[in-house]
């Protein structure tokens, strides 16, 4: 594992930002942190950084509690970029080749040029966007091993969002291990092989985004008038979850969707499907409060 993080706890006064954290990041891998706000995203990278101190737990990177040297191939990319308003993006370039050993001029110049940014142009004339990029490019130049990107692709347009994707990808397949947040859920599955989604400071789902994808399909019934009683479905222990909104009745399945779908369809609706699930229907069951309670299905 490159990154472990074991049972961090942190607290804020009584309240625990972070509790009991658990997650494993393998090298080459790229785990996306998906959460509402406020569920533990920044602090634990703050944690995992040695910017704050947690409570308890263990952080290891690479193997080993963070050491000066970790810095030397790490980049980390904060919410808001910590860059000096009175430089220039070749500035930014010039100190950044100046204080790691590691950094790729060539590869710096050619980033801004993707980011079609302006190297003689000082930080505080740079848009809120632009200056993510400029963040963005003095992290990908070092050619870190390891990287940790809070909400990367915040401020950017979906051009160059795109482009954070594509480098996140290109340097994941260079060996780099990439930890990053975001609230783009279509983000995180086109970019992430890995996703852990957090509420309230734990880890509440974590897996392979494609096995997490295939646990579950969702059975969608659209029905001429309101959803007739499905007390048989809310009871079946097939159905983790029901969902009704106006005409439409959706059954979150575990198995036997084939079976599931027959069922509904001896309810006569007009229309009956079976989904896939995607990424955004995880998250959502995930961190809802509502669907916590009823292991067996429920109807709100
Ligand atoms: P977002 O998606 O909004 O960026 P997040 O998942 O990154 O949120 P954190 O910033 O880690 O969430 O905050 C977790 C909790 O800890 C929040 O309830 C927040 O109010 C609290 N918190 C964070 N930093 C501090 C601090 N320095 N002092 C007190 N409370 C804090």
């Amino acid at each position: 594992m490159m990154i472990a993080i074991q049972h961090l706890t942190k607290r804020y006064g009584s309240q625990a930002a972070v509790s009991g954290l658990d997650l494993e990041i393998e090298r080459g891998s790229i785990c996306g942190l998906l959460g509402p706000n406020g569920s533990g995203k920044t602090t634990t990278f703050k944690c995992l950084l040695g910017f704050t101190r947690p409570d308890s737990g263990t952080l290891l990177i690479d193997g080993k509690p963070l050491e000066p040297a970790t810095f030397e191939r790490l980049s980390y990319v904060p919410e808001r970029s910590a860059l000096y308003d009175w430089m220039t993006a070749a500035q930014h370039v010039e100190l950044q080749r100046r204080s790691f050993r590691r950094f790729d001029a060539a590869r710096a110049r050619e980033l801004l040029e993707i980011f079609r940014l302006d190297p003689n142009k000082k930080t505080k004339r740079l848009s809120k966007g632009q200056q993510t990029a400029v963040a963005l490019v003095l992290a990908f130049s070092i050619r870190p091993d390891v990287l940790v990107l809070d909400e990367p692709a915040s401020g950017l347009d979906p051009i160059f969002q795109r482009v954070v994707m594509d480098l996140m990808i290109d340097a994941a397949a260079n060996g780099a291990t990439i930890l990053f947040s975001s609230h783009q859920i279509t983000q995180v599955e086109r970019a992430a092989d890995h996703v852990a989604i957090l509420r309230q400071g734990k880890v509440v789902l974590d897996g392979v985004v494609d096995s997490l994808k295939s646990d579950e399909k969702i059975v969608e019934a659209i029905f001429d008038d309101a959803v007739p009683p499905v007390d048989g479905l809310a009871h079946d222990v097939r159905v983790r979850r029901l969902e009704r909104s106006g005409r439409i009745l959706r059954a979150y399945v575990r198995t036997d969707s084939d079976a599931i779908a027959r069922q509904v369809e001896d309810l006569h609706p007009r229309s009956v499907s079976v989904l896939d699930l995607n990424l955004e229907d995880i998250f959502l069951g995930a961190v809802e409060p509502d669907n916590r309670v009823e292991p067996f299905g429920e109807i709100r």
